[in-house]
């Protein structure tokens, strides 16, 4: 059984993105720069708002953080967004989800221009994405297909099943595990709360991805000898064993499925420190002009 390591990879291609920049930087080309819209100050969203800016400073990307009050307008936001579209110096930018209720993710999505698009959750990236064209690839899905990649785990002709239909996760997972190309070329099930026989069809999978965000719920029952088992899930739940009160669990039952698997990734420490690479990559590739 390998364990996979989401915090060397992470360090790997941050430092392969720090050479290309310092590479840019001195032929004379532009500072890659990305921005973040940050509305309110809801604490998880400061922590990884901050942790976005951190890692840009840490590659050499130039970023910028935008803050507004939890009273702004979906209109004051929009002209926002539109102000960063034109911004020749800004290369990508992201809105930090959730927003205020006032304010419509779907509307605020929207008017980002897809060039600029670094979560990769406009509709025209993600039907590029479903076209298998070049696009930019939502996070957390793009840091999933890293790991797989750096492993070499073989993915044509597996089953793979997925756990989740979320819009950030499971169904781009989901679309990117069925394309013609490595990775991929999985044959796909996708589930959600309302799939019959979740257990049985689990049993089945070669690649099993969880993505449900309910902790410790995929028991060693579920998971057929010689799986490779993704966990995506995050859970803050009380501890008496950590400084900080808290710890994090995954949605796989770790200590039991682990045995089983050929390959696992651990929380924390597996899929979770991809997610802000994965977020450079697409910062880098827009400052290349790569897709657009
Ligand atoms: P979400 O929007 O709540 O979606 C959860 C999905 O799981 C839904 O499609 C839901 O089905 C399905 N589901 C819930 N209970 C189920 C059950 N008992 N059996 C089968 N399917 C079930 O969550 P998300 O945003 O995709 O996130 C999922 C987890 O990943 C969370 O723990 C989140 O914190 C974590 N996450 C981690 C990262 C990272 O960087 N590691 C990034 C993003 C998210 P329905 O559609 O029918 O409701």
């Amino acid at each position: 059984m390998t364990i996979i390591d989401g915090k060397k990879i992470s360090e790997e291609i941050q430092s392969e993105i720090a050479d290309e920049v310092q590479k840019i930087k001195s032929s004379g080309g532009k500072t890659p720069h990305l921005a973040a819209i940050l509305v309110g100050n809801d604490g998880a969203s400061e922590t990884y708002v901050g942790g976005k800016v951190k890692a840009c400073e840490k590659v050499g990307f130039k970023s910028t953080l935008v803050r507004l009050p939890d009273t702004t307008s979906e209109k004051d936001l929009l002209k926002k967004i539109s102000e960063l579209n034109n911004d020749k110096d800004i290369d990508g930018f992201i809105v930090q989800l959730p927003l205020p209720k006032n304010i419509s993710e779907r509307k605020v999505i929207e008017a980002i221009a897809p060039e600029k698009d670094v979560d990769g959750f406009h509709p025209s990236n993600v039907g590029r994405m479903a076209l298998s064209l070049p696009t930019y690839l939502p996070a957390t899905p793009y840091g999933i297909l890293q790991l797989i990649e750096r492993y070499k785990i073989e993915t044509a002709g597996k089953h793979c099943v997925v756990i989740g239909r979320s819009h950030i996760v499971g169904s781009p997972m989901s679309i990117l595990m069925v394309r013609n190309t490595y990775p991929g070329n999985c044959t796909v099930t996708i589930t959600h709360s309302k799939t019959k026989n979740l257990k049985e069809i689990c049993l089945t999978a070669d690649i099993l991805i969880a993505a449900l965000g309910k902790a410790e719920f995929l028991t060693a029952d579920y998971v057929k000898q010689g799986a490779v088992v993704i966990d995506v899930g995050i859970t803050r739940v009380k501890s008496d064993k950590t400084k900080t009160g808290w710890k994090l669990l995954g949605d796989v039952k770790y200590d039991e499925v682990a045995p089983k698997c050929s390959f696992i990734t651990p929380v924390p420490g597996g899929v979770g420190p991809m997610t802000i690479t994965s977020l450079l990559m697409n910062t880098l590739k827009a400052s290349r002009r790569e897709i657009y």
